[in-house]
């Protein structure tokens, strides 16, 4: 089911577009199945989770963290981690750096960008990430690589707003041609994504089957 998921999307999209098969809630067995069919990009949204199956599962796994991630925990995934996803602020883009340092490495890094029209979700304004990007503080933070941009449009059934909400951060984007991942895109909504410049999609339930957060 999860190999025959993963191959139709594959076929579906673009080659130039990464697949971040999102596992969260999911259990190692099924990850591996992904896994075998050729899948090394996964995306998790809590650190505990993450650090547990990164110590269980295969070692060439490209882990991303996609979820909201406090300055706190950071530690815990910086031995490892492939990307950040959710930067939403210049102090945790200094804790990461702090952590790569400890490390001896580089940690990549998407800045989240708020284009929904909804209270709910986390990200920068289009000024406030301009103004980290411009910032002289960026260019001491020699441990993280900032490569784009990550967002989440509003969670609605209106396609007209979603793909303007897109529009709006791929249009953002232009101003930064050497960012050039863009993190947008999810099963409801991924087609629309691609189409608007998308250049890596997250995936989760239409390849893992719907979760269950009540156990
Ligand atoms: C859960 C999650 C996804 C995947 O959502 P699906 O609707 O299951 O594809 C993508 N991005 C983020 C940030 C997530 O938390």
């Amino acid at each position: 089911m999860v190999q025959e998921q993963l191959k139709k999307i594959l076929s579906e999209i673009p080659k130039e577009v990464t697949l971040v098969a999102v596992s969260k809630t999911k259990p190692s067995q099924l990850i591996l199945e992904a896994y075998n069919a050729g899948q090394r990009d996964f995306g998790e949204n809590y650190v505990q989770e993450l650090v547990d199956k990164a110590t269980q599962l295969p070692k060439d796994i490209r882990w991303h963290f996609i979820g909201h991630l406090q300055s706190n925990k950071v530690k815990y995934i910086a031995p490892f981690v492939y990307l950040i996803h959710g930067v939403d602020s210049f102090n945790l883009l200094k804790e990461i750096n702090k952590q790569a340092h400890k490390q001896n490495r580089v940690i990549n890094c998407l800045l989240q960008l708020y284009i929904a029209k909804e209270e709910t979700k986390f990200g920068l304004s289009f000024n406030e990430a301009t103004e980290i990007l411009q910032s002289n503080a960026l260019k001491e933070l020699n441990h993280i690589c900032i490569k784009g941009f990550m967002a989440m449009a509003s969670n609605t059934d209106n396609s007209s707003q979603i793909i303007q909400e897109f529009k709006s951060l791929k249009q953002f984007s232009l101003q930064f041609p050497e960012l050039s991942i863009l993190s947008f895109g999810m099963s409801s909504d991924y087609t629309l994504a691609i189409q608007e410049g998308s250049t890596m999609i997250r995936i989760g339930s239409h390849i893992f089957g719907t979760r269950n957060y009540t156990k």
